[in-house]
């Protein structure tokens, strides 16, 4: 497998609602299982910021289809690298949205007081969803026990 990592961010549609979040979700991870695609996305402030790792082909593929969806907009690419190992083999596709846990975690990284991911660069976009989804599962962990 040609394993590479793709990051984009996008904005949400106005169409588009909250709810709408989870069926989206349903379709990523219905998808995503066959065709070995992990990942993690993040709703934060109307935006999203997704990172998609497997095969090359496969991504690329997804990522078109992503793209073209008009629940979001603008869709633009902070990332495209191969990489030698997956650091979202546990999610099909994690998600989270903006918490009082990790708002911490968003200022942070993007540098500013306003989440804003297109101004994220390639690392720190990278960082904050390897952050966001290790305290995710934490928390699962701690609602676990
Ligand atoms: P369906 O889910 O049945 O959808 C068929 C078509 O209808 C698609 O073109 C879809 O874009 C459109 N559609 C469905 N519901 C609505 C709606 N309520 N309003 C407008 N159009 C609608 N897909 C993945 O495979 N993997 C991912 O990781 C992934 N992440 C996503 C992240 C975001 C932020 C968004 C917005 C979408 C994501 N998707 C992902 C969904 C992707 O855009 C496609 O909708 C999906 O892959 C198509 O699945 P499907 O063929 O089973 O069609």
């Amino acid at each position: 497998m040609n394993l590479i990592r793709m990051i984009y961010a996008s904005a949400i549609s106005e169409t588009c609602s909250i709810q709408e979040i989870q069926k989206i979700l349903e379709s990523a991870r219905r998808r995503n299982v066959p065709d070995e695609i992990t990942g993690f996305l993040c709703f934060a402030r109307g935006f999203f910021l997704q990172i998609l790792e497997g095969d090359h082909k496969v991504v690329s593929e997804t990522f078109c289809r992503i793209a073209q969806d008009p629940r979001h907009a603008n869709a633009a690419l902070l990332d495209c690298s191969p990489i030698a190992a997956r650091q979202f083999s546990d999610w099909s596709m994690g998600y989270v949205g903006e918490t009082k846990a990790n708002r911490a975690l968003f200022v942070q990284y993007s540098e500013t007081d306003r989440f804003d991911p297109y101004k994220l660069t390639r690392d720190n976009a990278a960082s904050l969803l390897v952050a966001l989804s290790d305290q995710q599962k934490a928390s699962q962990r701690q609602a676990a026990a």
